[in-house]
């Protein structure tokens, strides 16, 4: 096992590795810019090193100052957590070539998902299915136009490169194609240097249900269910839930097995989601995320596993601890992100923490790095918690979340709380009733 992890990143998610870290008796390596330097992540860790001035790419990003940090504390392994460097395979094979473990896939496997071209066509070829389109990347207007009629419209542009929902275009019929290809062509020039762009049907009513695997890179690959991420703004997460209320347990098995059995073909280690649009009975792959994800507490309430636990062990070379039928879902969780927020125009509202005051009880858990007289600054994620609840089932669920929100107080920035209530109590959120276009409508009937 390892004896020291440098965690590559800030807020809730470092100070969830390190808890994980702290119960394997492993000792941790904080990383901070300037900004952070009174976060809690800073605070609870072993020893802290300040790698740079508030900017993610001169601090977060900068691969040379956390690799300078690695190797004066004397870590082991890194992990990456999400977003930041958790998807960069060049950070991965420089972890690598240092001699330190990098607590994640293999630079390969995360270069191969980052191109979603290369990760349908992958993933296609090992059985999985995809969303009606385009074989691979479109070479021109022409093409897409003749791709477009044989799906049919609408249709959506998808940058090759993309993430976080940018690059991506819908033409509603055949007079909007020519522009919706310019537009996604420009926006994923100017966000990820790469204007390469296919084209899928647009699902008029999917719901985003994913697939959380965990692989030991020895073989055995096991998968802990979905989580339902439909409600989503902007195609942002807003709440998730686990299990999904679409989905029997025949058709979780059945996916499940899809995607193991892939992962096993790929030789693909650590752990990954696969994400689905699922609609009329049938799952479309869209993309694999190849690190942890914001949302996976869900998963653990209901499977009982402390997956960043897990990812760690099977870094360290020790064997998966689960075989599938190890794996039971027992109740069910729902998980609101808490953004630092306008709850109405989303605008990020930074600034000082006043008053903190978590909700507890049974079946809560918060993952998050805030307290009162905090600083939330203006340079990352908005995000500053999330609310977790588990319950015997999703009524009870509900009742619970809406219970927890009642008990948190956080003063001195807006946040998205109320809206996470107005969702709770309605009807149609209340019987699972609800697509990936759910959200926007219901916010803008709210208006
Ligand atoms: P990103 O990597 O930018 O998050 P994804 O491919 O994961 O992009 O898609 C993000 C979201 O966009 C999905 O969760 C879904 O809401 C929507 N989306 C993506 N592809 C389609 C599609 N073919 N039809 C309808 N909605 C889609």
């Amino acid at each position: 096992m390892f004896s020291k992890i440098l965690i590559a990143n800030r807020g809730e998610i470092a100070l969830r590795i390190q808890r994980a870290c702290r119960e394997l008796g492993i000792a941790t390596v904080a990383v901070h810019s300037t900004a952070d330097a009174d976060a809690m992540h800073v605070r609870l860790a072993d020893e802290a090193v300040c790698i740079g001035p508030p900017a993610s790419r001169d601090s977060y990003l900068n691969v040379a100052a956390i690799m300078a940090a690695a190797t004066i504390t004397g870590a082991d392994a890194i992990h990456p957590g999400y977003g930041f460097l958790s998807e960069n395979a060049d950070f991965a094979e420089t972890v690598e070539d240092h001699g330190l473990v990098f607590i994640g896939p293999t630079a390969q496997h995360i270069r191969m998902m980052g191109d979603k071209i290369t990760a349908k066509t992958t993933m296609m070829a090992l059985g999985v299915p995809l969303v009606p389109g385009s074989d691979g990347a479109l070479k021109s207007v022409d093409e897409a136009r003749v791709v477009a009629d044989k799906v049919g419209y609408p249709v959506l542009i998808k940058a090759a490169a993309g993430g976080g929902g940018r690059g991506m275009k819908v033409a509603q019929t055949a007079d909007d194609l020519e522009e919706a290809w310019s537009v996604a062509r420009t926006e994923a020039r100017a966000a990820f240097g790469n204007d390469e762009v296919y084209l899928e049907k647009y699902l008029d009513k999917p719901r985003h249900i994913e697939l959380q695997i965990l692989a030991d890179g020895q073989g055995d690959v096991v998968h802990f269910g979905e989580r339902d991420c439909s409600l989503q703004r902007r195609h942002q997460k807003l709440l998730e839930e686990a299990g999904s209320p679409a989905l029997t347990a025949a058709e979780r098995d059945a996916i499940g097995e899809t995607a193991t059995s892939a992962l096993k073909k790929m030789g693909y280690r650590n752990a990954g989601t696969l994400e689905f649009l699922y609609q009329d009975g049938q799952f479309c792959f869209i993309e694999m995320n190849t690190r942890l994800q914001v949302e996976h507490p869900v998963t653990e309430m209901v499977c009982d596993v402390d997956l960043v636990r897990e990812q760690i062990r099977v870094a360290a070379g020790q064997p998966l601890g689960y075989k599938q039928s190890d794996i039971r879902f027992s109740g069910h969780a729902i998980e609101c992100r808490i953004n630092a927020e306008d709850p109405e125009t989303f605008m990020p509202n930074p600034g000082r923490i006043t008053v903190f005051h978590p909700p507890g009880g049974l079946g809560v858990r918060i993952d998050s790095a805030i307290y009162a007289g905090y600083k939330v600054p203006p340079y990352y994620d908005s995000m500053i918690a999330k609310l977790i609840v588990h319950a015997p089932t999703r009524a009870e669920a509900i009742a619970r979340m809406q219970r927890a929100l009642d008990e948190c107080v956080v003063e001195g920035v807006k946040t998205v709380i109320p809206l996470h209530r107005k969702i709770l109590a309605d009807p149609q959120f209340q019987r699972g009733d609800y697509t990936i276009h759910w959200l926007e409508r219901f916010v803008e009937s709210q208006k």
